[in-house]
């Protein structure tokens, strides 16, 4: 167990927090803040799986509808232990804000299963899926609410997902109904560019960030929490500016090597071994050491609220980019104020994601395949103008960029029930 394991505070609360703050600079009804406090639906199923073994074993899955006045709940499953309905909700919210921030018409959802998928086998995984896909029934589909992929799951496991929900709406709509995930493999109907989507989002707003400052990435460091999808194509995108990854840490540990680390074959290493532990050239370093080391950028990518007061008070670096949802708490964000690390916030910095999930999304539609370019030169335009739009808002305000990024979507939302008005 890894120092990480620490008493975290509610996330749910984190996020109602950041509702409030932003609610108010943005000036909206309270009747907007009240809709937006609570999901509109929170489904929980249970179910049995039958293991390798022949035992059956039960399930506990979540999803939760936060918010779809803009248009279908969007938003990532997530397979790990420690998922939980308040985790779910709060994750969920920040969905519904990442993709009014960006004007994308969705709305936001989130889901996962409580369990540790690294303990089970590649059959189990599917039959859990499968099951899992089974159990939420009509409470996905391409209209009303999309699943993508989000810590522990994968491209594969949306495939399983979209296979179980074509083959229960009957076979005439079978293709139509392709686009109730996104995040697929490109041989099932995902997107070129989906995979590293968030990566590159995070490094397009990291640019933007060094050009407004004048600040040179090239022979710049960087740290990273979490290895996984977004982690690690953060890093290898970063280091193509001539940045250096200094020290990086996952679910087993931390560890460094002040001259960099190399990230493509670092993760050649961890599909090899499951963990950045034993990378050759790097020595191991302790949880409250790898927040202590000297940086320009840190990419928190692993879970949320990682960064508590310790961490703040420990960070030496200049920006922190946020690939993970929900990583800073509460109580950190005066601390990182009061040292001037800057804060490109989680609904800004990883909704490249939801960019591309998006493109994924409206090419299935209209059954086309763009190519790898022009997804790029898409999710670059929006990253670029969706970054500015924060940028202007917090400099109008005097506020803060979570504050920005989630006042733009919260007013957003706010035009859509003044002018809808609430039924009956
Ligand atoms: P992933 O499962 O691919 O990777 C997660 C990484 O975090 C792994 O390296 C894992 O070992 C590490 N990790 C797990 N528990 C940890 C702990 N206690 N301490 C340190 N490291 C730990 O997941 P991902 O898709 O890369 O997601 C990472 C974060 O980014 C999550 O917060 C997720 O919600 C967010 N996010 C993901 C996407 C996406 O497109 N996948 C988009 C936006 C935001």
């Amino acid at each position: 167990m890894s120092d990480a394991d620490k008493e975290k505070p509610n996330p749910y609360e984190v996020a109602l927090a950041q509702l409030d703050r932003a609610a108010k600079v943005a000036g909206v009804p309270q009747s907007v803040r009240d809709i937006l406090s609570q999901p509109k639906n929170e489904i929980i199923v249970n179910f049995p799986v039958r293991m390798d073994s022949g035992e059956l074993r039960m399930f506990k899955g979540y999803r939760v509808q936060h918010n779809n006045i803009l248009g279908p709940y969007k938003g990532g499953i997530r397979y790990h232990e420690q998922v939980s309905l308040d985790e779910v909700k709060a994750l969920a919210s920040w969905m519904t804000y990442k993709c009014a921030l960006h004007d994308i018409p969705f709305g936001g959802g989130k889901g996962g299963i409580k369990f540790r998928p690294r303990d089970f086998s590649q059959g189990e995984l599917e039959r859990i899926t499968r099951r899992f896909t089974h159990a939420l029934g009509s409470n996905i589909g391409p209209e009303y609410d999309i699943p993508a992929p989000d810590v522990g799951t994968n491209g594969q496991i949306m495939v399983w997902m979209m296979d179980t929900y074509m083959n229960v709406v009957g076979f005439t709509d079978k293709n139509a109904n392709r686009r109730v995930v996104t995040g697929k493999t490109l041989a099932s109907g995902g997107s070129h560019g989906r995979e590293t989507a968030t990566g590159q989002g995070i490094v397009h707003c990291i640019a933007e960030w060094a050009r407004d400052r004048r600040f040179d990435l090239n022979g710049a460091t960087y740290t990273v929490q979490g290895f996984g999808n977004v982690g690690a194509n953060t890093a290898k995108i970063l280091a193509r500016t001539g940045a250096s990854l200094v020290a990086v840490g996952d679910w087993k540990g931390y560890v460094t090597n002040g001259d960099g680390i190399n990230p493509y074959k670092l993760a050649e290493h961890v599909h090899k071994t499951g963990s950045v532990i034993g990378y050759p050239g790097t020595h191991s370093i302790s949880r409250a050491e790898f927040f202590a080391t000297a940086a320009d950028i840190f990419v928190p990518a692993a879970l949320e609220l990682e960064i508590g007061i310790e961490e703040a008070k420990a960070l030496n670096v200049k920006l922190i980019a946020e690939g993970a949802n929900g990583p800073t708490e509460t109580a950190a964000e005066p601390i990182l104020r009061d040292k001037g690390i800057d804060v490109i916030p989680d609904i800004l910095a990883n909704s490249g994601g939801v960019v591309v999930s998006y493109y994924e999304w409206l090419q299935n539609k209209r059954s086309e395949r763009w190519d790898l370019e022009e997804v790029e030169e898409r999710l670059a335009k929006r990253m670029k103008r969706t970054y500015l739009a924060v940028s202007e808002y917090a400099a109008m305000k005097k506020c803060d960029w979570r504050v920005a990024a989630m006042a733009i979507a919260v007013e957003r939302i706010a035009r859509a029930y003044a002018e809808r008005g609430i039924f009956p």
